[in-house]
């Protein structure tokens, strides 16, 4: 018998959900063909053009964000078509088999975990492989904490023939995403990630250069047919039955994001991330990323030499009520994920800390007690506007 512990959830995704949104959900439901639908559904593809910053139509589907991903492949390909993935991460390695899924020719770059692919060697690439007709890769990848240097490769990328195909899911609502000004041709992201709703919607956008694609795209599809969802459009509905209570929810939410404003959230996650960083590291951790940009979205550390890796998440879930991630596949027992997308602000990182000092305290490991607190309290100071 202890004392009261209250959960949360720091994973990287799902994530909290306000409570705003929670109530919204409680909303008795309607039938989706009527008017009423149609002005809840017209309003959310507007929000959601503010988030991507776009002019084009966001398709709102029912699905995780592999669904999406999924879409994204069937929609715009064609049998037979050359992708180049970049693959640094376990997000990566989907669209790789998304892709031979749909016996697509890959060519894959592929970086150790913890690194990223460079714009030069996209640009190299492509030169080599002029006959590619997209270029697939993860902004901010989740299994490792690194994030792309989309803004570059974006530059390089629309200099060709090849359209950009960007996973979103971890970045936009929560990193800079220009998808009109950076020139991305398919943009990507999900609902339980910045949106701050639960699991079971996706949402995907397509250039005008992607929708040319579209128009030849022979590969087999039905339920994401998107040309179907381009019927419904005119009519203000969807093709297939809509998440009709989660669609309620993303509009709270976008509201409490155009309220808050875009830029603003893109700043808070920026402060967030760079004091867990920080706090992390006054541990004496290593963060898992080695390279020059970090996801805003999740941190990855690595487990320190001695320590039982599996013990991290699950006595700080058991005992300490933090719901955290552990490692994917080869990085499991290897490395811990800090969540710090959606629904967080300054006094989650403090909480996180705190559970982790508790956590490592008892796995043995030595450290200087409220260090990583008063260290990340300082960038909060410093950096978090009010
Ligand atoms: C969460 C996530 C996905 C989608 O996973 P689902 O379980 O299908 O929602 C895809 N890519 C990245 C980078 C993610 O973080």
């Amino acid at each position: 018998m202890g004392m009261l512990v209250k959960y949360h959830l720091y994973a990287p995704g799902p994530v909290e959900i306000p409570p705003e949104v929670l109530n919204e959900m409680s909303k008795p439901i309607f039938h989706h063909r009527t008017s009423q639908f149609s002005e809840v559904l017209v309003n959310a593809w507007e929000g959601l053009k503010y988030i991507f910053q776009t002019k084009e139509h966001v398709y709102i589907l029912a699905s995780s964000g592999t669904g999406a991903m999924n879409a994204a492949v069937e929609n715009t390909l064609s049998e037979g078509d050359k992708v180049i993935v970049l693959s640094f991460g376990k997000f990566g390695e989907r669209w790789e088999k998304i892709a031979k899924a749909y016996n697509l020719n890959v060519v894959t770059i592929r970086k150790d975990y913890g690194y990223c692919v460079e714009p030069e060697e996209v640009e190299e690439v492509l030169r080599s492989n002029p006959d590619a007709k997209a270029v697939l890769l993860q902004h901010s990848e989740t299994s490792t904490g690194v994030s792309s240097d989309l803004k570059e490769i974006s530059k390089v990328v629309s200099k060709t023939e090849a359209m950009l195909i960007v996973d979103g899911i971890t970045s936009v609502g929560c990193d800079e995403v220009k998808m009109d000004k950076w020139g991305i041709d398919v943009l990507i992201a999900g609902s339980q990630k910045s949106f701050m709703i639960p699991p079971g919607l996706s949402f995907i956008s397509l250039s005008y250069k992607a929708k040319k694609y579209m128009e030849k795209s022979n590969l087999p599809k039905f339920y994401f047919n998107l040309k179907e969802e381009e019927k419904a459009l005119s009519d203000k509905t969807t093709a297939w039955t809509p998440g009709i209570t989660l669609i309620m929810a993303l509009n709270k939410s976008i509201e409490l994001m155009k309220k808050e404003g875009l830029e603003n959230v893109i700043k808070r996650h920026r402060v967030v991330s760079e004091a867990i960083r920080e706090g992390v590291k006054a541990l004496g951790l290593k963060l898992f990323c080695k390279y020059r940009l970090f996801s805003n979205a999740v941190t990855a550390v690595e487990v320190p030499q001695g320590i039982d890796g599996n013990q991290i998440p699950k006595i700080m879930r058991n005992k300490y009520g933090t719901e955290i991630a552990g490692g994917q596949g080869s990085m499991k027992g290897q490395i811990f994920r800090l969540g710090h997308l959606g629904y967080v602000d300054k006094g989650d990182v403090v909480v996180m800390l705190q559970s982790l000092e508790f956590t490592l305290r008892d796995l043995g490991y030595k450290f200087e007690p409220g260090l990583s607190l008063s260290i990340a309290n300082k960038v909060l100071m410093e950096k978090y506007e009010f």
